[in-house]
């Protein structure tokens, strides 16, 4: 089930009123809560302007710091993820645990989050996708959808984008995710190389007068160097596994080589080291998936599922609570407390869950 943007609504002004009356706090002490581990997931914090381009992805600093005040001000015990899902399962947990994990390892991590988790002395996990770590370009797909958005609405001659004549229209989002699903096809069916397509992507930016110079000054869609990533690694950082190319193969042989060569790329970074903890790309999730990890000595791995994880998760299904600029402070209190769990956004996911994924693959969060 999918919240409609009325019934979010309704759920928020639901929310108030049982924060006033305290049972949030009451149930953030209570012993079910205890027996549950909170993840929280975030990908961007915006250098500029992202998060009103992708809200769902982006959340501006001033409401991260925020965020981790408020985790701070409760009493909430923030472990590395090893520790927190090694004691959840054990039946170790303090009160109030919660964990913060990044995917992918944008370079905003470095300049936003790592010093606001820093001041607190908040452990993070970063899931690394290699691949534009080595390469330190924009983020193909990320920085022509944000092009397409920043352009405003318009039309323009797409042939050269996406190989075929006409004119293409960015009025609406809708309009905007197809035109950037027909540039990320052309790119594919042409083969393009990195560095051909980083010249696509910035033919586009000057077709619709956008300074592509400014995005690549400011590095957004940019991730870590291997400078960077040994930095945050020396404070407390760990960095883990979410495939070479952001991307989870049917084939075997396939998916193997994107661990294999995410696993190949941290440790050429930062050493020898424990890699066993993995997110799933885009929350692309397949029953197959679960004893691939498990023989390539994968211990965990996190969702795009929301839920507070519990001992009966399967630990390579690991449910998350994504934060967002979407997400409302007394939301973002609830998911915490474990409040939100007892609304019925949860129903499915939980069923989902208990039947170990055997259904059709999730998509959401992540690009
Ligand atoms: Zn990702």
């Amino acid at each position: 089930m999918r919240w409609s943007p009325l019934l979010k609504s309704a759920k928020r002004g639901f929310l108030y009123p049982l924060q006033w009356s305290g049972l949030t706090a009451w149930v953030a002490q209570t012993a079910w809560r205890r027996s549950r581990l909170v993840i929280l997931c975030y990908h961007g914090i915006s250098l500029e302007d992202e998060h009103r381009w992708h809200p769902s992805l982006f959340i501006t600093p001033e409401v991260f710091r925020a965020r981790l005040d408020l985790l701070a001000d409760r009493g909430y015990t923030v472990l590395p993820l090893a520790e927190a899902v090694c004691r959840l399962f054990e039946g170790r947990l303090p009160p109030r645990a919660a964990a913060i994990t990044f995917d992918d390892g944008l370079y905003d991590f470095y300049a936003e989050a790592f010093p606001a988790l820093r001041a607190h002395g908040f452990p993070a996990t970063v899931y690394l996708t290699s691949y534009y770590s080595e390469t330190q370009r924009p983020v193909f797909d990320s920085v022509c959808s944000y092009i397409l958005w920043k352009a405003g609405p318009g039309a323009f001659d797409g042939e050269p984008f996406v190989g075929t004549p006409g004119r293409l229209a960015l009025g609406t989002s809708a309009e905007r995710a197809d035109v950037q699903a027909r540039i990320r096809r052309h790119a594919a069916a042409a083969g393009l190389s990195a560095h051909e397509k980083d010249d696509l992507a910035r033919r586009l930016a000057e077709k619709l007068g956008v300074d592509y110079d400014r995005i690549v000054a400011r590095r957004l869609f940019h991730l870590m160097t291997p400078g960077e990533l040994r930095e945050i690694s020396r404070h407390g950082m760990d960095v883990q596994l979410h495939t070479h190319r952001h991307r989870t193969p049917r084939e075997r042989g396939a998916f193997d080589r994107e661990i294999a060569d995410n696993r190949r790329a941290v440790t050429a970074v930062l050493g020898e080291r424990l890699l066993e903890h993995f997110c799933y790309p885009n929350g692309d999730i397949a029953p197959c998936f679960l004893p691939w990890l498990a023989e390539g000595r994968i211990r965990t791995a996190t969702t795009c599922e929301p839920g507070l994880a519990s001992r009966g998760d399967h630990p390579l299904l690991l449910p998350r609570v994504l934060d967002s600029a979407l997400l409302s402070p007394v939301e973002f209190e609830a998911w915490l407390s474990g409040l939100s769990s007892f609304l019925p956004t949860l129903r499915r996911s939980r069923d989902w869950r208990r039947r170990g994924g055997r259904e059709a693959p999730v998509r959401a969060g992540d690009r």
